[in-house]
């Protein structure tokens, strides 16, 4: 359905041996199976895959709670220019979709906020979203932002085409009738 994105063939059998058997990061396997890190983040959401809690990615390894204070500082400081700023302050909702104040961010909005979804995917790859790139919620709620529900599309045209083939989907099912 989704032509040219998964042309490589790997099968959820490897996946999970590699993800779930051998514990391999989403880069290690990026390196081993020669895909960047979205396109294996994509066929584990497609063979429907589990991710791990990041700390059993650490092999067990867990932060202590000054750690996670300091990485959360660390995210807020990333996003937030104000650090003193209350980051439930910096929060709203438009159009259906949750927007965080991020005047820092490279990639903000004319407002200076950043959509949720965006900062969530970021946050997953360990990387800036680029501004070609669009985060689809899977469920269709725009304010749904767990990274389960969330789908990183390369380009805009390959985000509409999917939506493109849901609209025909359901259109099939219900006779033409849509809501
Ligand atoms: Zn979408």
């Amino acid at each position: 359905m989704m032509k040219g994105k998964y042309n490589s063939n790997i099968s959820r059998e490897e996946l999970i041996e590699l993800y779930t058997n051998k514990k391999l990061s989403l880069k290690q396997l990026g390196l081993k199976l020669n895909v960047n890190a979205v396109t294996v983040l994509n066929y584990m959401k497609r063979y429907d895959i589990k991710r791990r809690e990041p700390s059993q990615g650490m092999k067990g390894k867990k932060h202590s709670k000054e750690t996670k204070k300091k990485m959360r500082r660390l995210m807020l400081g990333k996003f937030c220019g104000d650090k003193n700023s209350h980051w439930q302050g910096g929060k709203r909702k438009v159009n259906g979709y949750i927007r965080f104040y991020a005047p820092k961010h490279p990639f903000k909005g004319q407002d200076n906020y950043v959509s949720e979804q965006r900062l969530v995917m970021e946050k997953e790859l360990g990387r800036y979203i680029t501004l070609t790139e669009i985060v689809h919620h899977l469920d269709l709620d725009r304010s749904n932002n767990n990274i389960d529900n969330l789908h990183l599309f390369e380009s805009n045209s390959e985000h509409s085409s999917y939506h493109r083939f849901l609209f025909s989907l359901v259109k099939n099912i219900t006779g033409g009738k849509i809501k």
